[in-house]
């Protein structure tokens, strides 16, 4: 029977509650157990889908097709367990059950409740295709004593209680701000949060505190006598140089050995973290550097492209070089001469994107590469531009479009209305919901023998994730492909262009699909570890 982890927060938000989760993974991972990791998220959309990335970061697709919060991409990087629809849930989709059980009459004209059927619909989440796990890792979003948060949290209480002795543990992240005009931590916010949790039935196994400074000893028996915890789980959580340390960290101030110890599991063998130690190794001392520019729509907000920041760094671990990212809104584009920014970089990126807003700064940013030579990476929307760039520049077709931004007179990029998955065909229209309706999750693509995807993959066909609306028009390749862009991968049915790229240019790719989503630090995705390696070389270059 699997055991439940509950990680909850308190006192602020951004304390990595997340990373914890996925860095906890790691560590009973490397002890032999096996792990599934879950979020759950208390506001009322039903899914992030349609939320602004400035809002909520990125929004991670899986295999099967869901759109969730970017801390199920940290789980999925850390642990290489693929994540699940099964593995996310907000109240939006808790409500959103419970209110179509009403309408069917499933509840025999009983009062429809939180307690009992909110909370039980979120047990049933819980605990739901949890398949062989022996390690159920269940992620709160937000902080304890939001209004939406409660019936999470007494649903969590519920189980603990339900679920025999010893099989559920909760893990609470505080606070311990240092107060410089005092020249002290402070652990009152601490224990408030705390005070707060208890006030609802529940009593934290484990504080994990996050702090700037070393925690000494005598504040940490503070902390664990006043919010009745064992000193030893009061785990100082510090900043660390690389989010690939913390496992490491973690394992360090005892964490894992406190988890087992709290659900009463002896394991005299210590975790084996061989592969992370690499990694920090190798990130900690690069040999070299390239600079590479994404030029998207969200630069301002670093969370909004966690995973491509991810894999970047992935395809710098495979070449042992650090990468340094140069984010530039696209916008600057239209106004200034992309030269004045793009000068002296080694790679540029166009990463997913929806809107007409920026999108000629990214055929200009995509034009530049192709003309300079630079090693060029379009992701989707980046993908997309590639092609309109090609299309208006070489092939002259001076108006091609996407109909992404309206009614054009030639639509290169087009609505996709109707595709097949596995054995069914989906069909689309201008009126389609814009929640859960794109063309989502992992399809596969073939590609095309002798195509430099081709050798970068090594292999004929591949799988990769999706999370788009519009496509490519197939009736176009002739005229790019004598334009020297070739349609390299394509769907098994031959109908959606997945990939195309460049035989004229050192680097130059777009797909139609998001390949940071499957890279791990431990297994670099090979489109960007080839990428970073083309940056590399161009930087030898300048
Ligand atoms: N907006 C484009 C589409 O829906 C690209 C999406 C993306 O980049 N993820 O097809």
């Amino acid at each position: 029977m699997a055991r439940y982890i509950f990680v909850t927060g308190g006192v602020v938000s951004s304390l990595g509650k997340g990373l914890t989760t996925a860095a906890l993974g790691v560590l009973l991972q490397a002890r032999g157990y096996k792990v599934r990791l879950r979020k759950f998220d208390p506001y009322l959309n039903v899914d992030p889908g349609t939320m602004s990335p400035y809002q909520h970061g990125e929004v991670y697709v899986t295999d099967d097709g869901a759109e969730t919060d970017l801390d199920l991409g940290h789980y999925e990087r850390f642990t290489g367990v693929p994540a699940r629809k099964t593995d996310t849930v907000t109240s939006g989709r808790v409500y959103s059950d419970v209110l179509t059980r009403e309408r069917r009459g499933d509840y025999l004209g009983g009062t429809v409740q939180v307690i009992p059927h909110v909370t039980d619909v979120i047990k049933q989440y819980i605990q739901g295709d949890t398949g062989d796990a022996d390690f159920v890792l269940c992620e709160v979003g937000g902080t304890v004593g939001d209004i939406e948060g409660l019936p999470f949290f007494e649903a969590m209480r519920q189980l603990v209680q339900e679920l025999p002795h010893r099989h559920a543990i909760l893990i609470h992240h505080t606070l311990v701000p240092y107060l410089a005009a005092a020249g002290e931590l402070k652990t009152k916010p601490t224990q408030h949060s705390v005070k707060e949790l208890r006030s609802i039935g529940l009593q934290p196994d484990i504080l994990v505190c996050r702090c700037e400074h070393e925690i000494p000893d005598g504040e940490l028996r503070k902390i664990a006598q006043f919010c009745n915890v064992r000193e030893s789980a009061v785990i100082p959580a510090l900043d660390v140089d690389t989010i690939y340390q913390v496992p490491i960290s973690y394992h360090d101030a005892g964490l894992d050995r406190e988890v087992l110890q709290a659900f009463g599991v002896t394991d005299q063998s210590g975790p084996n973290l061989g592969t992370w130690r690499q990694i920090v190794k190798g990130v900690r001392n690069p040999d070299g550097e390239v600079t590479i520019a994404v030029v998207g729509k969200y630069t301002g907000l670093a969370d909004a492209y966690k995973s491509l920041s991810e894999a970047l760094t992935h395809g710098g671990i495979s070449n042992q070089v650090r990468v340094n990212l140069k984010w530039i809104d696209s916008e600057i584009f239209e106004r200034e001469d992309a030269v004045t920014h793009l000068e002296g970089v080694h790679g540029i990126l166009v990463p997913g994107g929806f809107g007409e807003r920026g999108a000629e700064g990214k055929i200009a940013a995509v034009n530049y590469a192709r003309e300079r030579q630079i090693p060029y990476f379009g992701i989707c929307f980046g993908m997309q531009m590639a092609v309109i760039e090609t299309a208006r520049n070489l092939a002259g077709i001076s108006g091609a479009s996407s109909t992404e931004f309206g009614p054009c007179e030639k639509a290169i990029v087009g609505l996709m209305t109707e595709w097949t998955k596995g054995n069914e065909v989906e069909t689309r229209s201008q009126d389609s919901d814009l929640g859960g309706t794109m063309r989502l999750g992992a399809y596969d693509c073939d590609l095309v023998p002798g195509s430099r995807v081709g050798s970068i993959y090594g292999s004929g066909r591949i799988s990769e994730r999706h999370r788009h609306r519009y496509e490519v028009n197939i009736g176009y390749k002739d005229s790019l492909e004598d334009n020297g862009m070739v349609f390299a991968g394509l769907s098994p049915d031959g109908v959606l262009p997945e990939i195309v790229e460049r035989t004229d240019h050192p680097w130059f790719v777009g797909v139609q699909f998001h390949p940071e989503l499957k890279s791990k630090p431990f297994a670099p995705h090979p489109l960007f570890a080839s990428f970073v390696a083309a940056a590399v070389t161009q930087s030898r270059l300048v």
